[in-house]
């Protein structure tokens, strides 16, 4: 059978659109925003992250989809210290304790061969710094894969394709992915070339090791799971989900030292505070990222 494209789905019967498979949390989840707010991840996210509805077994699938009730992410890393402290704290923690998602952190180490415990070697070409060797990181993932099918196997790596909300998006419908961070001067270029399916960058600067970049990878994913975050909504209006930054927030008191609040979102009119909150939105993505009105 053909896949279909979920945009289509959910044109043509938006209730089959949560009965995908692995995207299932995703559109459950999303379905409780409405149907234009759907529409607009969709559309952003370029329909890459929603590929298959099989039509001739709709039973089946919910019934996949029911089972499929949480995602996994396992990272490899040389120091599983530096993850412990982000990934347990806020929205990223009640995830794991309500059973949204499991991460296993796993120790390179561990998977070394000799009884020092070595990870690293002298690069063949010569120069400074060492590299990361290709048996211990291939024990770890064939460890990993006899187990368990993965989606992805990320290397965090500084040339790698730049992380976005969009990436974000598709990652939070997979069901398991493995992040492998990378150390020293990086990793043996056949690891790269055999091992992994993807390379992923969170910006043009370099940092001393992929832990700090597999904990954001990790954090953007989860809060966007179903369930993660208790005010839903939120997650689907924050800056760069449709392109546009976030409107200005206000809270009270209504004056502070004469600043005060935008009187239109005292006047309890929703139409006109909506209306307000879209304008915002449009000026400053004009003022300071124009670049993402012209994607
Ligand atoms: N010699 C490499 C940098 C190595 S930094 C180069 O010039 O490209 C050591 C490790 O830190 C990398 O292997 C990678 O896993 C991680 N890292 C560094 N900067 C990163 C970035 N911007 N995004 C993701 N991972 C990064």
């Amino acid at each position: 059978m053909q896949p279909l494209n979920l945009k289509c789905v959910i044109l043509l019967s938006p209730v089959f659109s949560v009965l995908t498979t692995n995207n299932t949390l995703c559109f459950q989840s999303l379905y409780q925003y409405n149907l234009h707010a759907i529409m607009t991840l969709l559309l952003i996210s370029n329909m890459s992250f929603c590929p298959f509805f099989d039509f001739h077994k709709p039973v089946e699938t919910a019934i996949f989809a029911m089972n499929s009730t949480h995602m996994r992410i396992d990272i490899i890393t040389a120091l599983p210290e530096l993850l412990t402290g982000p990934l347990d704290h806020s929205i990223i923690k009640r995830a794991q304790q309500k059973g949204i998602v499991e991460i296993h952190i796993h120790n390179l180490r561990d998977y070394a061969f000799d009884k020092h415990k070595t990870i690293d070697d002298y690069p063949f070409s010569g120069g400074g710094g060492m590299v990361m060797m290709i048996e211990p990181i291939d024990r770890a993932l064939a460890d990993l894969k006899s187990r368990i099918n993965y989606d992805e196997i990320i290397f965090t790596s500084p040339d790698g394709e730049l992380f976005t909300q969009r990436m974000a998006n598709q990652l939070s419908c997979t069901e398991n992915i493995i992040i492998l961070c990378g150390h020293y001067k990086g990793v043996d270029q056949r690891v790269r070339d055999h091992l992994v399916t993807r390379e992923i960058s969170i910006g043009d600067y370099v940092l001393t090791g992929g832990e700090l970049a597999a904990a954001i990878l990790a954090d953007a994913i989860v809060r966007l799971l179903p369930g993660a975050i208790s005010d839903e909504e939120s997650a689907l209006t924050d800056s760069f989900q449709d392109n546009l930054l976030a409107p200005p927030l206000y809270t009270r008191p209504k004056e502070y030292k004469g600043w005060k609040v935008p009187d239109i979102l005292l006047s309890g009119n929703d139409k006109e505070i909506e209306n307000w909150k879209m304008d915002q939105a449009i000026e400053r993505t004009r003022l300071l990222r124009p670049d993402l009105l012209q994607e």
